[in-house]
């Protein structure tokens, strides 16, 4: 018998679900928080939108799991009434050359089972938004946002009620293969040292360095890791929109959008700025400068001294500047061969969106 059945390393979203999932089945289990509180680290620095998995190669995990993930999620946000909205967005394109950006989300969107998407000429796109100019566009009415602390919340309660538990303020610092499952070292105030039979690495940004730790697994299932810092200016004033406004997506990311909080406040962001840490999260205020330049493509009436430096948060990224985008890694032991752990490397976005969908794939991969 070991001491604990089931870990789950990381309280962000997808951590959260994965836990909640796994004792939603009869798991008794401990989720491991190095930070002070749930949700502190990628889970609270992102633009909170529910994709509705338009942008991604059809037939990938991220393009499965965003699409199943935003249906489980609508789901359970309207049996629960948590904070949501399904305002929906625009995709615009400023120039005709942007129209085959715009061709290509329409057929990977089909292609991927959304045949919600529809085509906007100029003029109809302005009169949804009289303030964006474009030449055509897209609307996505499935696309919404949601409250992620009060996912998590929610997440962490069913959790609790379920019989998990949880231990913040204490990561895990090293951790080798013992018979069928682990050792593991938890860090903290009081170190101790646990046997556990099933681990789930949802440690974010940390989730490769972590995975390095482990000793006895395979050198060659441990990716590097970059990171890609995402910026965020807020606008002060008067809030022009009603939808989500999106750009045509840039090399890896999905271009200075607009996105409207719960609580209706309008911020632009993120931009994709290659950095060395995942500590790296002050937004240059110099930055503003290229941020008035790509919103004022679209909304050529945003005033002067109307952008606040915001917040940023890190992609977990699995690819440097100059190499394609890779898929989520769900890696379970088919994957890897070592029993009893799956390991969720490079869930950048939609990995909010997906949090519901990639929990029941973990769940399967360790059945
Ligand atoms: C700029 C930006 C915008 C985004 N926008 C969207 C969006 O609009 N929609 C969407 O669907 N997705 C979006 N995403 C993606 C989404 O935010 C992430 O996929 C999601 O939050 C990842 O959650 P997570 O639980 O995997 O990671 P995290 O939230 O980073 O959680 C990992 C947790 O592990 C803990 N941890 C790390 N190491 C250890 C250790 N050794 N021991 C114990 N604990 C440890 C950390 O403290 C942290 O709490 C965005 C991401 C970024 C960066």
């Amino acid at each position: 018998m070991s001491d604990i059945d089931c870990l789950v390393i990381g309280a962000g979203v997808v951590g959260l679900a994965v836990a909640r999932e796994l004792a939603l089945a009869g798991r008794e289990v401990v989720i491991a928080e190095a930070a002070d509180r749930i949700g502190t680290q990628t889970s609270a620095r992102n633009s909170e939108v529910i994709h509705a998995g338009i942008y991604y190669p059809p037939g990938s995990l991220k393009a499965r799991v965003c699409v199943e993930g935003r249906k489980r999620l609508y789901a359970y946000l309207q049996e629960r009434g948590l904070p949501h909205k399904t305002c929906g967005k625009l995709i615009v394109a400023t120039s005709e050359s942007q129209k085959p950006a715009l061709e290509t989300i329409m057929a990977r969107a089909r292609a991927s089972g959304v045949d919600t998407l529809r085509w906007l000429s100029g003029a109809e796109a302005k009169a949804m938004e009289p303030e964006v100019r474009c030449e055509i566009a897209l609307l996505s009415p499935k696309t919404g946002v949601v409250d992620s602390h009060a996912l998590m919340l929610s997440l962490l309660g069913e959790c609790e009620a379920a019989g998990g538990s949880l231990a913040l303020n204490t990561p895990i610092t090293g951790w080798r293969r013992d018979g069928d499952g682990f050792l593991v070292d938890f860090g903290g105030d009081d170190p101790a040292s646990y046997t556990v039979r099933m681990a789930v690495n949802a440690a974010g940004h940390g989730a490769p360095r972590l995975l390095g730790l482990l000793e006895g697994f395979p050198a060659a299932h441990v990716p590097a890791q970059h990171y890609a810092k995402g910026n965020y200016f807020a606008l002060t004033g008067r809030q022009p929109f009603s939808h989500l406004v999106y750009p045509v997506p840039e090399a890896a990311g999905l271009g200075i959008h607009a996105t409207i909080d719960m609580g209706g406040r309008v911020k632009f962001g993120p931009d994709v700025e290659w950095v060395q840490s995942d500590q790296d999260l002050i937004v240059d205020p110099a930055r503003a400068e290229r941020f008035y330049a790509a919103i004022r493509t679209y909304w050529p009436a945003l005033p002067d001294g109307a952008l606040v430096a915001d917040y940023a948060g890190i992609r977990p990224k699995l690819h440097g500047p100059t190499e394609p985008m890779p898929d989520f890694r769900i890696d379970g032991p088919v994957v890897h061969g070592v029993p009893g752990l799956v390991n969720l490397l490079g869930i950048e976005s939609p990995g909010l969106t997906s949090s519901l969908a990639i929990a029941a794939l973990v769940a399967e991969a360790l059945r």
